[in-house]
């Protein structure tokens, strides 16, 4: 959906990065690794929901709540 606030496992604030770690990656398509580190995420359990982040915030809003 959206990048969480807090990473699910260690409690590290990430959701602030997630604009940064598009822009410096271009949409994830270079440099993820170099990007990862120069955001400061040392820990495999905040890297892995960067790598792993699909944004459906767009794709879901588009259906009404009923
Ligand atoms: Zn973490």
């Amino acid at each position: 959906m959206i990048i969480p606030i807090r990473c699910w496992s260690c409690g590290k604030p990430v959701g602030h990065l997630w604009e940064d770690f598009l822009a410096k990656t271009n949409n994830r398509t270079k440099n993820v690794k170099e990007t990862l580190d120069e955001l400061g995420l040392e820990r495999y359990c905040c890297r892995a929901q960067f790598m792993g982040h699909v944004d459906l915030l767009e794709t879901t809003s588009a259906f009404k709540k009923f």
